[in-house]
């Protein structure tokens, strides 16, 4: 059996980008006859500023979110990060087995820390190690798929290099795990900002669409996203023309076409971005009334999370202490 792990921080309000390029495979992946465990990784959002009673209400609004799109705490483990101590004791042990120069080298570690610094803020050193702590979030469960968007590619590849480093030094302890990511959509640009992902905890939110946005809002965020200059027409080419596109991007993921195929049916901006603000509009209203009704009984989301952590850590707690003995303690 396959069994699969992947989470999301609570560093905002959860995105299209997210939904799109993980949560919807998440939802995907439980029908499938794997095990799946989805986490909300809480201690990830400490990495940067942030603010305590944010995160603690971001974690809970999160894990409410991934119950309103689809998952099944009967099918799945749903569980938050900071409720199973496992993941942090196999951190440490991992972080004797990563180097300095290996996390320097981490794209979005360099990305976060210069926002940091820009910001005059300092540099957690929980930002340099967090792929050490997500690799432990990964390794603890004996994880074969870990279905992410893009951006973590280099993550999943850093959790592998650990793995594979830790048991040709220790003995085979961990499952070498792989990336999956959606077919389309697996990059979901910012709407005003093409070059740049569609990120939650990003200052702007006119570029971002979030999953609880009233349609309204969906449809002026999308009909004011930024085309590419020029009078090229709509043509899919993600170098020259991101933010076209992007669109298509999003459509095509809404409505499982083909993005390439798709451009050749419109003529003007204007009718793709209405098509895409309705396909997205549909795509989430779904996931916005099962919200609403699941926000109404936060104890019935917290039980969801207490019985999650207790499967959580029955899984991981074997993994651990295995690790705990291999390195020598
Ligand atoms: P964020 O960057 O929004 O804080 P997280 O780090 O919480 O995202 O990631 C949760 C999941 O959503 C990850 O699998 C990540 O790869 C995916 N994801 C985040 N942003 C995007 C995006 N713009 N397009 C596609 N997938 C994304």
């Amino acid at each position: 059996m396959t069994r699969i792990f992947s989470g999301v921080k609570p560093t905002g309000h959860l995105t299209l980008g997210n939904y799109l390029g993980a949560v919807r495979q998440w939802v995907a992946a439980e029908h499938a006859p794997d095990e799946a465990l989805f986490c909300v990784v809480d201690l990830h959002a400490l990495t940067v500023e942030h603010e305590p009673a944010r995160v603690r209400r971001l974690s809970r609004q999160a894990a409410t979110l991934l119950l309103a799109a689809g998952l099944d705490p009967q099918r799945c483990t749903l569980f938050v990060q900071s409720h199973v101590d496992e993941h942090t004791r196999l951190a440490y042990l991992l972080e004797c087995t990563a180097t300095d120069g290996e996390l320097r080298r981490m794209i979005q570690y360099k990305e976060k820390a210069a926002k940091a610094q820009a910001a005059g803020d300092g540099v957690r050193l929980s930002l340099l190690t967090y792929p050490v702590l997500m690799a432990a979030d990964i390794l603890a469960y004996r994880t074969d798929e870990v279905p992410v968007g893009e951006d973590q590619r280099q993550h999943v590849e850093l959790t592998r290099d650990l793995a594979v480093r830790f048991n040709q030094r220790y003995g085979h302890t961990f499952t070498v795990p792989r990336a999956t990511h959606p077919a389309v959509a697996a990059r979901v640009m910012d709407l005003q900002e093409p070059t740049s992902k569609m990120g939650k905890s990003d200052a702007n939110g006119a570029g971002i669409v979030y999953l609880l946005d009233e349609p309204g809002v969906v449809r002026k965020k999308v009909m004011r996203a930024v085309t590419d200059s020029g009078d090229g027409g709509v043509v899919y080419d993600r170098e020259a023309r991101p933010g076209v596109a992007n669109l298509l991007d999003v459509l095509a993921a809404c409505t499982g076409a083909d993005p390439v195929r798709l451009a050749e049916g419109y003529t003007g901006y204007g009718a793709l971005k209405r098509d895409v603000a309705d396909a997205v509009v549909e795509l989430l209203r779904p996931v916005r009334e099962r919200h609403a009704e699941l926000a109404a009984d936060p104890a019935e989301v917290d039980k969801v999370l207490r019985e999650g952590a207790g499967r959580a850590r029955a899984l991981a707690r074997p993994v651990v202490d295995r690790a705990y003995e291999a390195i020598g303690l």
